[in-house]
């Protein structure tokens, strides 16, 4: 079927980012249309942790990397594995990476990352208010991290001095305090730390699925995957790879992890990582968590989703693109459930993601280095869920013409 549709502005991704994007185009009365080669929230915006983690402002990229370093490659139950045989697809995005473990990197991006998580809740307040199905599978309890010894919460200090310095609400627990927020914990935290403003998802694709209704029922939304992209003086012209086509006079790439094909087209290399992640998920029968919790020394959530879902998300694995899911990162998640909980559910099933991961752990919005008509939204790393609504704010803001501060230090401008 050939679509030739011409629409003022087409945002090419039905992620978490794609739709708020969209729906925030709408909100500001553009003729907005939705695009994705695949399901709504069926790739990356499926299987997460699900939570809303405007605490979560310290990058991964961090000095701390050095001296973590020999535990988190050799260590045996590591939230990190690497496979060094595909190094030829994430070399040059771990020498950008391990670039950025210094001070001062690390200072001037969680700082940048706090402004935009300082909005996460205002940038989706909009677009739940128009919409109850989707706030109502929103859950607000928080989110908490435990630790296993107090010595490995006091090495978290300078991450808790750095949130106390961005206003971050964090409240300082016992291990008494931990049992009594989460009883399965009970015997098995020494300290904890709770982030009351934190939310979560009680199903986040659903959640995508139902923000993006208003879309759905005004065929704002169709499948394609976009092959092509062109600008010239009247607009930009999108081609799938069979051969259908769409004009726009504005673009919006919130292709997640394969933005980087797209962006390439438009002149901009852009070092995007594939930074792969697990979910385990186990069918309970009774609730066991209030609130996503996660041992911190394990690298992963154990989320409470709808119909006793527990759901385990986390860890990273640097392997490329194309390798398929490692069975010895979902057994590593399974065994620490069993161990740190004493977890006899059935798994039900397991998954793996792709973060899409620049080296600093900040996104890439704003306009593109050659045609400020096309506008990019991608790179949200272990943080698409949260800063999904504000991503969306931030580009109806440029198309109004509008150049938001926050927008320095995410533009594509800073990779030149
Ligand atoms: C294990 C794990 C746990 C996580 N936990 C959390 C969490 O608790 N909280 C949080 O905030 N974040 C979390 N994240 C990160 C979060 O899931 C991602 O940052 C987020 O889903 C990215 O959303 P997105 O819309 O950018 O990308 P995606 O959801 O991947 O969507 C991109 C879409 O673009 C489409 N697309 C791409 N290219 C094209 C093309 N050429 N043509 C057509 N369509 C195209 C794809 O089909 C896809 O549907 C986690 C990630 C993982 C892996």
């Amino acid at each position: 079927m050939v679509v030739n549709q011409q629409r003022e502005i087409v945002v090419i991704g039905a992620g978490a980012v794609g739709v708020a994007c969209a729906l925030w185009l709408r909100r500001r009365g553009h003729d907005v249309l939705l695009v994705d080669r695949g399901e709504i929230g069926g790739a990356t915006s499926f299987g997460n942790a699900a939570t809303i983690a405007d605490h979560a402002c310290t990058p991964v990229a961090q000095p701390k990397i050095w001296s973590d370093m020999p535990g988190l490659l050799f260590g045996v139950d590591s939230p990190l594995s690497v496979r060094w045989s595909r190094i030829g697809q994430f070399g040059s995005w771990l020498a950008a990476f391990l670039g950025q473990c210094n001070q001062r990197a690390f200072l001037a991006n969680t700082a940048a990352l706090g402004g935009l998580l300082r909005e996460a809740h205002d940038g989706y307040a909009p677009l739940l208010e128009d919409n109850p199905a989707a706030a109502r599978l929103i859950r607000r309890n928080g989110c908490l991290y435990t630790y296993r010894t107090q010595a490995s919460f006091e090495r978290a200090a300078a991450d808790i001095e750095l949130r106390r310095e961005l206003g971050i609400r964090q409240d300082m627990l016992s291990a008494a305090e931990v049992a009594q927020l989460e009883p399965a914990m009970e015997g098995r935290a020494a300290r904890g730390v709770l982030f009351p403003s934190a939310t979560h998802l009680i199903d986040p694709q659903d959640f995508v699925k139902t923000l993006a209704l208003p879309l759905l029922a005004e065929q704002r939304y169709i499948r394609m995957d976009i092959a092509k992209l062109s600008t010239d003086a009247s607009g930009i012209s999108l081609r799938s790879s069979n051969g259908d086509g769409l004009r726009a006079d504005r673009v919006v790439i919130a292709g997640g992890a394969w933005s980087a094909n797209l962006a390439a087209q438009m002149g901009d290399r852009i070092r995007l990582g594939a930074e792969r992640g697990y979910h385990v998920e186990f069918q309970l029968e009774a609730p066991l968590f209030s609130r996503p919790t996660c041992v911190v020394e394990s690298g992963f959530y154990m989320t409470p989703l709808r119909d006793l879902r527990l759901r385990a998300a986390g860890t990273v694995e640097l392997s490329g693109w194309t390798t398929p899911l490692n069975g010895a990162r979902t057994a590593f998640i399974e065994r620490s459930l069993r161990r740190n909980i004493g977890l006899k559910a059935p798994v039900s099933s397991s998954w793996l993601g792709i973060r899409p991961t620049m080296p600093d752990y900040l996104p890439v919005i704003g306009p593109s280095s050659a045609d400020k008509r096309v506008i990019y939204a991608f790179g949200h790393q272990h943080l698409g869920m949260t800063l999904a609504g504000t991503t969306g704010e931030l580009v109806a803001r440029l198309v109004a013409g509008e150049t938001p501060d926050v927008l320095r230090s995410v533009s594509v401008q800073r990779f030149r």
